[in-house]
């Protein structure tokens, strides 16, 4: 099990969950910048608003109704836990207001400034806005902010909590996280590293889930099918090389050694070389074919693509297969649509349809029909090659591409059991689809390849 910190899934999560807790953090200073602010805002203009009004007040009545006024405001039971009141007289002596002390600064004139006073003996941070009459007398209008802070300090703090709560609830929620998926990923490591252990046949337990992991899943465990397929052909194709080698190796050691018998005459020993070098062309064809398979599959032939009309190709195999066929009392029948292009490897698409021309010579029987049939659409070629023999058994029509398969009823033909590997490895090669199908009565093998 990885450790959290080298977690991808952990990582991904946590920073989702702090990319979410920074917006949130985000909203938060815009909402807390939005109410302090217009609190701020509301106490200065009613302020300001009192502080016009009583000097009004001067304007009209007077110091004495000046007096009156702040006396009034002082005592009516309003706002007595903020409001600030002083009224000096000219020579700075208080007349009345609710500050014990005071520092103004001088020249400071209706001007909003925050200063530290004492209010009715407390120490206090209060806004004020300083009014110099034209006498020398002084009114000071102001409010304690003591409460506007103690909300600041209560919105902040929650903020505060908030924030720690979330991140606590990020890192919870993204080691949750990791363990959910850890827990579906072990399911996958534990198959794999049996696999690897040499437990080819071990799948990963899929159910029916249909999220994402079970999608890797069934890749792997396809991919798992697909190895031991391939494996079963290596081993197939191995053990059937042996047996394939060993018998005609046999045939020709027992004729070798037939003439070289004391008694054997010349003719004889001829004959022996003869048959030697027979079977040994057999072997040396197999293993050509072999090879050709093993050129297609590595796909280096690609680079020989081109792109070329197929009419002309299947002119020269009309001009070869055509004497074949009416030798044998069969007929051969080439139906082409349009003038059909594709891009491909010339030689290799020939080679194919020799193959299949070859296997419906072999197998449909005398008096067969064979057709061979081309169309083009938009995106690909269809080449069908089609005989009305007794074509493939059902059971077998899947097994017939594997390399050495034959089926048993052909084997008093000559053959190896590699032309249809051929077909399919250079029908992959072109990127193509082989479909082998039952043509009641025969077999029919259609190529699609791709024309671009
Ligand atoms: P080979 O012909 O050398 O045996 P192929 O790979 O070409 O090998 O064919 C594999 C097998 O498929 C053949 O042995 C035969 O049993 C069967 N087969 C192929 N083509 C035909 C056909 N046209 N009709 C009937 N059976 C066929």
């Amino acid at each position: 099990m990885t450790s959290l910190r080298h977690s991808l899934i952990f990582r991904l999560a946590l920073g989702y969950g702090l990319l979410f807790l920074l917006s949130i953090g985000v909203i938060s200073s815009v909402f807390y910048i939005g109410t302090a602010g217009l609190l701020a805002r509301d106490a200065d203009k009613q302020i300001v608003a009192i502080a016009h009004q009583l000097e009004q007040t001067h304007d009209r009545s007077g110091d004495a109704g000046l007096l009156q006024a702040v006396h009034t405001l002082l005592t009516d039971d309003k706002d007595v836990e903020t409001e600030v009141y002083l009224l000096l007289d000219p020579h700075g002596n208080k007349e009345i207001g609710n500050l014990t002390s005071w520092r103004l600064l001088p020249g400071v004139n209706d001007v909003l400034t925050n200063a530290k006073v004492q209010r009715l003996g407390r120490d206090s941070t209060s806004r004020l806005l300083v009014h110099r009459f034209g006498d020398g007398s002084t009114l000071v209008v102001g409010r304690d902010l003591y409460e506007q802070h103690q909300l600041e300090r209560t919105i902040l703090t929650a903020l505060a909590i908030g924030g720690a709560l979330g991140l606590l609830l990020a890192v919870l929620g993204a080691a949750l996280f990791r363990s959910q998926l850890q827990a579906r990923i072990a399911v996958i490591q534990h198959a794999t590293h049996d696999v690897s252990a040499g437990n080819l046949n071990r799948r990963i337990d899929v159910g029916e889930a249909q999220d994402e992991f079970a999608g890797i899943a069934r890749d792997i465990n396809r991919m798992l099918d697909d190895i031991n397929r391939l494996m079963d052909t290596a081993r197939n194709v191995s053990n059937t090389i042996a047996h394939d080698l060993r018998t005609p190796l046999g045939r020709i050691r027992g004729a070798l050694e037939e003439a070289l018998q004391p008694l054997s005459s010349p003719d004889g020993l001829q004959r022996a070389a003869h048959y030697a070098i027979d079977e040994i062309d057999t072997l040396i064809g197999v293993f050509e074919k072999l090879l050709q398979i093993a050129e297609a599959e590595s796909g280096v032939r690609r680079q020989l693509f081109e792109l070329f009309p197929l009419r002309p190709v299947l002119d020269d195999l009309m001009e070869l297969y055509q004497p074949a066929a009416e030798a044998r009392g069969m007929r051969l029948r080439v139906e082409v649509e349009g003038a059909p292009i594709v891009r491909a490897d010339r030689d290799l698409i020939a080679n194919v349809l020799a193959n299949l021309l070859d296997n419906a010579f072999k197998y449909a029987g005398s008096g067969a029909l064979v057709r061979l049939i081309v169309r083009q659409d938009d995106k690909r070629v269809h080449i069908v090659v089609e005989d009305d023999g007794p074509g493939i058994p059902a059971d077998a029509l899947g097994r017939v591409t594997e390399r050495f398969f034959r089926v048993d009823s052909s084997r008093s033909q000559r053959g190896n059991g590699l032309g249809l590997s051929i077909v399919a490895a250079v029908v992959s090669l072109h990127r193509g689809e082989l479909r082998l199908e039952d043509a009641q009565p025969g077999l029919k093998v259609s190529i699609f390849l791709p024309t671009t």
